[in-house]
C-alpha cells in the first residue's frame, strides 16, 4: 500500500466513513450548501459529506462537516482551489491596501 499516494485522502480521520454517516443523518440527507443565488440550502438528497470551512480541512469535529449533495460535492471538490481564487477575487475586489494582502 502507497500511504503516501494522496496527501489529502490521508489526512481523513480513520472513522471518516463513520462521521460522514453520523453527519448524513443528522442533516436527514439533505444538502447544506447554501446557495448564491437564493442564498437557501440546497436541501437535495446527499451522500456525501464534505469540510465547511475549507480552510480547516484538518478540523474533522462534527461541526466543520455538512451533507453534500453529488452536484455540490463535485464542485466543492473539483475546485477546491476554487474557494481560495473566490477569495482572492473577493480580496482584490475590496482591495484598497496591496500591501495588506495576505
Ligand atoms: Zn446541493
Amino acid at each position: 500500500m502507497a500511504w503516501s499516494s494522496s496527501n489529502r485522502k490521508s489526512q481523513l480521520p480513520a472513522d471518516w466513513a463513520q462521521r460522514c454517516k453520523y453527519v448524513l443523518a443528522r442533516d436527514g440527507h439533505r444538502c447544506q450548501h447554501i446557495r448564491v443565488d437564493t442564498e437557501r440550502k440546497c436541501l437535495q438528497y446527499a451522500n456525501q459529506c464534505d469540510h465547511k470551512d475549507q480552510s480547516r480541512s484538518w478540523d474533522h469535529s462534527y461541526e466543520n462537516l455538512q451533507s453534500l449533495c453529488e452536484y455540490h460535492h463535485k464542485v466543492k471538490s473539483s475546485s477546491e482551489g476554487g474557494q481560495a481564487a473566490a477569495a482572492r477575487r473577493k480580496a482584490a475586489k475590496k482591495r484598497r491596501h496591496p500591501g495588506l494582502l495576505p
